[in-house]
Parts: C-alpha cells; sequence; structure tokens
C-alpha cells in the first residue's frame, strides 16, 4: 500500500506504475473516493460541532428561563441527529470504497526496472555455466524419475487429481536434501529459521499484498476463516504486523514450509511432470529492513546472491534476469529472477524469484521502527526463494543425467545422501 497523502501529491507516478505494469487500475478512481471520504469527514466533523454547540444553546436557555426556544432547539437537534446517524452509513461504506481501491493501487517501479508487457521482454543480466553437451539423446525429468523410481505421477493422479504426484525412495530424499542444503546455507548467512504456519487468515494476505490480487490463486479451508500460503513470505512478513521492530540491523528470516497454488491462469501451461504443481515445499529468505534505498539494494543483491551461489553449489547453469514492469506482480518494485537450464524444455525455466517491496507490505501490515532521530517509518521488505523443489529437481536430474543412465549427484548435495555419488543407472 502507498501513503494516501504522498499519492495525492504524485497521482502521476502511480498512473505511469499501473500503466507500466499493465493494470487496470485508475488512481483518478481512487482520488475521487479520497474527496468523497473527505467531504463526508468534514460534513459529519460540522454537524457534530452544530450538535455541540446547539446542546450547550438548549442549557443556556434552560438557565435563563427561556424554555419555548430551549423545545425548538432541541427539536432542531433532534432533526440533526438523525440525520447525522444516517451520515455515518454512507462515511463507513465511502471509507470501505477508498480502502478497496488503496489496497489495490500498485506499488512503483524502480527506475531501472525494464519496460515491457510480459516475461519475453525480461532482460537478461548475467549467465553463469554452460548448457551441458550431451553425446547421447538425454530424457527429460519425467522419463529419469520413472526410469529411477523417484516419482509417482500415476498415483498422484489417483489420489489427488492433476498436477499431483508422490516422490518416492530417492527422489523423496533428494527433495529433502536440496531443502536442507538450503537452509544450512541461510543459517551459516545469519538468518533466523522459523517454522511457520501455512494456514493462515485473510488478514495476513492483505497485509503481505496477496490479496485482493491473487486472491484466486489461494484455497480456502472450507468453513474456516483460514486459507493455505503458496509461499512463507506471508507468515514470515505477516509475524511481525502492528509492531515496532528493532532495524539497526536488517532481520533476516527463513522458512522452509509446504506452499500451496491453485494455479487459477495456468490451465494447459506446464502439466508434464515436477515444473508446475500444485503443492511444492520451499525454503524462503525474507529481510526486514529500514527504509533506506541504498540498504534495500544491497540486500537485494544478497539474497539473490544466495539464490546464484546454491545453484552453483548445485553445479547447475543459470541465468539472472532483470523482470520487466508487466511481468512483476502488483506489490514489487524491483524482481530479479533466475532461471535455470532445463534440458528438457530446451529453454531456461524460472527457479527463484527475488523481489523488493520498499514500504508496500509494511504499511498494510503496520510494521514500522524507530529512526535514531525518534520518528516512526514504515520498515521496507524484500524476499527470495532459497530453493523450491520439486521444480529443482527438474534441472537437478536432466543436466546431471549421464551417458550410461546414472545420474551424478552434485558434491554439495552427497553429505545429505550418505554420501552418494550418483543414482546407479536402473
Ligand atoms: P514465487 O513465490 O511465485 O516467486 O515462486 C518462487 C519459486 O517457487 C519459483 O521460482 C518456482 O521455483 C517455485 N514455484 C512457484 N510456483 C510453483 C508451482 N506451481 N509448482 C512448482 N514450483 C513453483
Amino acid at each position: 500500500m502507498l501513503d494516501l497523502a504522498w499519492i495525492r501529491e504524485h497521482e502521476e507516478e502511480v498512473r505511469e506504475a499501473a500503466r507500466r505494469k499493465g493494470m487496470a487500475f485508475q488512481v483518478e478512481e481512487l482520488l475521487d473516493a479520497d474527496r468523497r471520504r473527505r467531504a463526508l469527514v468534514a460534513d459529519v466533523e460540522e454537524r457534530r460541532r452544530a450538535r455541540n454547540m446547539r446542546s450547550e444553546g438548549v442549557a443556556r436557555c434552560m438557565r435563563e428561563g427561556r424554555k419555548e426556544e430551549a423545545a425548538a432547539l432541541q427539536e432542531a437537534g433532534r432533526r440533526e441527529g438523525a440525520e447525522l446517524a444516517a451520515l455515518e452509513p454512507r462515511l463507513a461504506a465511502a471509507e470501505a470504497a477508498l480502502r478497496k481501491l488503496l489496497l489495490e493501487t500498485p506499488n512503483l517501479v524502480s527506475p531501472d526496472t525494464p519496460h515491457g508487457a510480459s516475461e519475453a521482454e525480461n532482460i537478461e543480466l548475467a549467465r553463469r555455466g554452460a548448457p551441458p553437451e550431451f553425446g547421447f539423446e538425454p530424457l527429460d525429468h519425467v522419463e529419469l524419475a520413472e526410469r529411477h523410481g523417484l516419482a509417482d505421477f500415476a498415483r498422484g493422479a489417483k489420489t489427488a487429481g492433476s498436477r499431483s504426484y508422490y516422490l518416492t525412495g530417492m527422489g523423496a530424499l533428494l527433495h529433502r536434501a536440496v531443502q536442507q542444503l538450503a537452509v544450512d546455507r541461510l543459517l551459516a548467512a545469519g538468518f533466523e529459521l522459523l517454522e511457520v504456519p501455512v494456514m493462515l487468515r485473510g488478514g495476513a494476505f492483505e497485509q503481505t499484498g496477496f490479496f485482493p490480487a491473487g486472491e484466486d490463486q489461494v484455497y480456502a479451508l472450507a468453513g474456516e476463516d483460514l486459507r493455505l500460503a503458496g509461499t512463507a513470505e506471508v507468515p514470515l512478513v505477516a509475524y511481525y504486523a502492528g509492531e515496532v521492530l528493532e532495524l539497526d540491523r536488517p532481520i533476516r528470516l527463513a522458512a522452509a514450509s509446504a506452499c500451496f497454488r491453485s494455479e487459477a491462469g495456468s490451465a494447459g501451461r506446464d502439466t508434464r511432470g515436477l515444473y508446475r504443481v500444485h503443492q511444492f515445499a520451499k525454503v524462503e529468505q525474507v529481510v526486514l529492513c529500514r527504509a533506506d534505498l541504498g540498504e534495500a539494494e544491497a540486500l537485494l543483491q544478497e539474497i539473490t546472491g544466495h539464490a546464484a551461489s546454491l545453484l552453483e553449489a548445485l553445479e547447475l547453469p543459470h541465468r539472472v534476469m532483470a523482470v520487466c514492469a508487466g511481468d512483476m506482480s502488483a506489490k514489487t518494485y524491483k524482481q530479479y529472477d533466475l532461471e535455470t537450464w532445463m534440458p528438457g524444455r530446451k529453454a531456461y525455466g524460472e527457479t527463484h524469484s527475488s523481489s523488493l517491496l520498499l514500504d508496500y507490505q509494511a504499511r498494510r501490515a503496520g510494521i514500522r521502527y524507530r529512526e535514531a532521530d525518534g520518528s516512526l517509518k514504515h520498515a521496507y521488505t524484500l524476499n527470495n526463494t532459497a530453493v523450491a523443489s520439486p521444480r529443482i529437481l527438474v534441472p537437478l536430474l536432466e543436466n546431471h543425467q549421464q551417458e550410461d543412465g546414472s545420474i551424478a549427484i552434485p558434491a554439495a548435495l552427497r553429505p545429505y545422501l550418505g554420501g552418494r555419488a550418483k543414482l546407479e543407472a536402473p
């Protein structure tokens, strides 16, 4: 959420952010709603002031024995009381309309964010590692998983429907190994690991900018005011809602959690295998810092670097993309994606997404800190994937397959797999 007073002074910047993000949001509607609410507030206040003066007048008339005048004033007061009572629901409705539009207002876009309407216009900033050149016909991860007994898609579909799977044998162990590797690396980098709730109230989604936009991505639990989080960013940021923090140093939080997504709008896309599924596991990085753009930019590089160095440890070719405005969500100010080479797709596929949100989430969630001069400010928030699995198993299996049918295990993962260096050919 942006500051309403700021929006009044910077209407054009908000209009431009909505335009660049390809959103239908109209800042005029927000400003009209703001004017309507302010006019109603002024009207209510004026009537309250008049009512109070009239009550004082009634008391004065009574004291001075002017009973008829007092009765006339009382009658006028009653009429005005009824008018005031009628205004209150109108004011509540105007406040609700304004709040709805404020929640829909997009975040600004950083000056260095590329222009563009979709993923195709993201800009490659760096490339690390070269895609492998196989001297044989490589298999895709579904064929590899089936040959090595790593996943069971048929039973996944039987028990849970489309985009569902079981991980089996070494598949389940690899899934846990990549997550534990990511957690250990974040702990070494000074992150605090939290075990988080993934069934959360709607308020937590609203505070973190996942509602109202994105509500269709979230599963609701029947009969409960609880929804299933699509990312630990929701519980990690909402953790501090309504609090005043000590932010002399940034707060670095991590969580490994189950993530649930309806994938509404993705019908027919990536339906094969483990790439786009309804339930997956993600180790997430969340950082809260002072409202200092220089510090926040450095932290964005830091959390993006954690993801890139994990991909290096997994010996996976990848590239860093500057995400264009049209491919960013409403809440994001600046975003990098990491894309990892996936031989089965003959393309890079997104495996990590690193975002800076300025104070957009903290303003919604009421997360503040005290500056050295004693003033209270909203914090800046950032987040990035550390690893998401099973999507990461797609490049892991596909890039490390060998001609003899075995799959090599990168050295960094071996300690988590009893020292195993490869999955033997079936
Ligand atoms: P996001 O939280 O949307 O930025 O996504 C972070 C990462 O989670 C992505 O880069 C993917 O690696 C993974 N991910 C997101 N959605 C899915 C999905 N439906 N299935 C599997 N992995 C996903």
